[in-house]
């Protein structure tokens, strides 16, 4: 039998790659892993936890508005930005440290170093020659910008945590995620905020109700949100950026962030060399066992573009890890994953869209509410919350939960667990509820749509 530096060789620590690692480690192999930048990763550095860090940060600007309402008295609350990022930036540092121990702790070898594939089982480890028995690449994504003129002058999601100052008026291009977040985010902050999307209307995939309802808000709350138009050019000038649109027409901001997508992060691994398989996007292909075109090499994570979703990659990690090193036969199970968007307010949804519930099943009950949640009676402030139950008509399972509303991400964990243990409507009925909350209303719709 040939003698291997490592059973298990990942490329990249972050999300899925640190799992999968120690996991298997912890399963008695050997295991080594590369990792070029940070430990943890995307969603650790430049990703879900900075961000929720600036969203909470984001979200005083109106709290503190809403506070004199309830009888507060506040000095005109100053922001001082740098002391922002440089909390943030300590707590990130505490989170690599963490990642660090935990991969020590179970025995993982760690090269703070870039990766690449030599054969199948022989890699470069920052000029190092290292040999392994399986292979996991799990080295994610990267923010992509389209081609245009000018298009040196935006940034990124990977830039916009490190900013030295809060621009005062920003453009933000994209209707995802990550688009629709930073909206919020710098609107929190009190910059002005545009922000454009190339299409009828953002958050394509989201259900019909959750993408109008979100746009009414933050339109609300004087984000300039634009459909249907994209940008043509960027210029710098003395004043800031000009910005030539597809209608002909021009802004100025100081800043511009893209957040138009990522990429898979392929480049230089050597993939071409060893025959591992591409899809036309650039994302590796993989069986339910996460082994690409070379048996002994596995991908999971950003990096597969299944769903670009840290627990996501977690998941495939544990599934992969028990599988090669605890003798188990698992797949990945990815239906009814829920999901928050960190909007303001947040969107927080699991299962189906009324649209797809309508496709799968023909007859579907609908039930919404939309409402001024009770904080807001007291402020004053337009902010409305929606909650949208879809309900299989025969079967009476709820097949779709939808908010739009303060904790929605908070509020959906739950109820992704009913729609995963197969609730029914006359369940959420049967279930008596917590009040007053916003939640309750989960439980106490009982006029379906259009009755
Ligand atoms: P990554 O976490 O991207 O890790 C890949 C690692 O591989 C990186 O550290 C990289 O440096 C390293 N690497 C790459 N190539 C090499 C090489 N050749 N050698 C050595 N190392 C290499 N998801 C959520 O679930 N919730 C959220 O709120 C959320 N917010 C997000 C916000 C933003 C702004 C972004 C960009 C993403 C967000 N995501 C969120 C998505 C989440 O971050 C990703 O789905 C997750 O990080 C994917 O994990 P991964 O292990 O596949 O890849
Ligand atoms: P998304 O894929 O979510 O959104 C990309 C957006 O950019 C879409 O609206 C897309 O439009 C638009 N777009 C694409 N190309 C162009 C172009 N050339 N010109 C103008 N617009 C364009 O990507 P994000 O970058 O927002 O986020 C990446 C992923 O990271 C997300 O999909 C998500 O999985 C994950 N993430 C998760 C978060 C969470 O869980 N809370 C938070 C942040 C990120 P169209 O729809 O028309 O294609």
């Amino acid at each position: 039998m040939a003698n291997f530096d490592y059973d298990l060789f990942t490329i990249g620590a972050g999300s899925g790659g640190v799992r999968a690692s120690r996991m298997s480690a912890s399963y008695g192999a050997k295991v080594g892993v590369a990792e070029e930048l940070h430990l943890g990763g995307t969603c650790v550095n430049v990703g879900c936890i900075p961000k929720k860090l600036f969203a909470y940060g984001g979200h005083f600007g109106h709290d503190f508005e809403d506070a004199a309402a309830y009888g507060w008295r506040l000095q005109d609350p100053g922001l001082d930005w740098p002391t922002l990022v440089s909390n943030k930036n300590k707590e990130i540092q505490r989170l690599n440290s963490i990642y660090r121990k935990i991969l020590e702790s179970n025995n993982v070898t760690i090269y703070e170093a870039r990766a690449s594939l030599k054969d199948p089982h022989t890699l470069d480890v920052g000029g190092e020659e290292v040999t392994a028995e399986k292979i996991l690449i799990a080295t994610g994504g990267l923010p992509s910008i389209p081609d245009f003129p000018g298009n040196e002058n935006v940034i990124t999601s990977n830039e916009v945590f490190f900013l030295e100052k809060l621009p005062q008026r920003i453009l933000i291009v994209g209707g995802g995620y990550i688009a629709v977040e930073f909206a919020g985010i710098f609107h929190g902050y009190g910059s002005e905020v545009t922000q454009l999307y190339r299409g009828e209307k953002f958050l394509r995939g989201f259900d019909e109700d959750v993408r109008s309802h979100l746009a009414e808000q933050m339109l609300a709350h004087g984000i300039d949100l634009r459909f249907n138009i994209n940008v043509t050019s960027i210029e710098r000038t003395s004043k800031g950026l000009e910005v030539s649109l597809t209608d002909g027409s021009k802004i100025e901001s100081d800043m511009c962030l893209y957040a138009t997508g990522r990429v898979p992060n392929t480049k230089n691994l050597g993939l071409e060399k060893v025959g591992v398989n591409v899809s036309q996007n650039g994302s590796l292909v993989v069986n339910d066992q996460f082994q690409t075109s070379v048996p002994n090499i596995y991908a999971l994570g950003d990096i597969i573009d299944r769903f670009q979703l840290t627990p996501v990659a977690i998941g495939e990690a544990m599934v992969l890890s028990a599988n090669l090193f605890n003798g188990k036969k698992l797949k990945m199970d990815y239906q009814d994953i829920a999901t928050a968007v960190f909007s303001n307010p947040n969107i927080g949804t699991v299962g189906l869209t009324e649209a797809e519930a309508n496709e799968r099943y023909g007859e579907i009950v609908v039930y919404r509410s939309t409402f001024r949640p009770l904080k807001h009676t007291m402020t004053q402030r337009h902010e409305q919350s929606m909650m949208k139950l879809v309900v299989a008509k025969k079967s009476d399972r709820v097949v779709g939960v939808h908010m739009v509303g303060a904790e929605a991400g908070e509020i959906i964990q739950g109820f992704a667990v009913a729609l995963k243990a197969g609730a029914t409507k006359a369940q959420f009925d049967a279930t008596i509820g917590i009040h007053p909350t916003a939640a309750e209303e989960f439980v106490t719709m009982r006029s379906p749509v259009g009755n």
